[in-house]
């Protein structure tokens, strides 16, 4: 899954304009990917320019 950092992004909202699912939305300055519209294609992570946006594992342990 794709999050942003919150504590690191700057409100440019560069990210928005790549998203082709329109997944990101700026809540108060903020990026914030809409899980469920997000496909994963990973346009948005190279834009930010303070790499705010990460793919993390979404794996269960058991
Ligand atoms: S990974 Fe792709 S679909 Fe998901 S938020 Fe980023 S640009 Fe949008
Ligand atoms: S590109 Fe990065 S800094 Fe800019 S709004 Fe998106 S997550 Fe925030």
């Amino acid at each position: 899954m794709i999050v942003v950092d919150k504590t690191e992004c700057v409100g440019c909202e560069e990210c928005l304009h790549v998203c082709p699912m329109d997944a990101i939305v700026m809540k108060i300055e903020k990026a914030e990917i809409i899980q469920h519209k997000c496909d994963e294609c990973d346009r948005c992570i190279p834009v930010c320019p303070v790499k705010a946006i990460r793919e993390v594992s979404t794996q269960l342990k058991y």
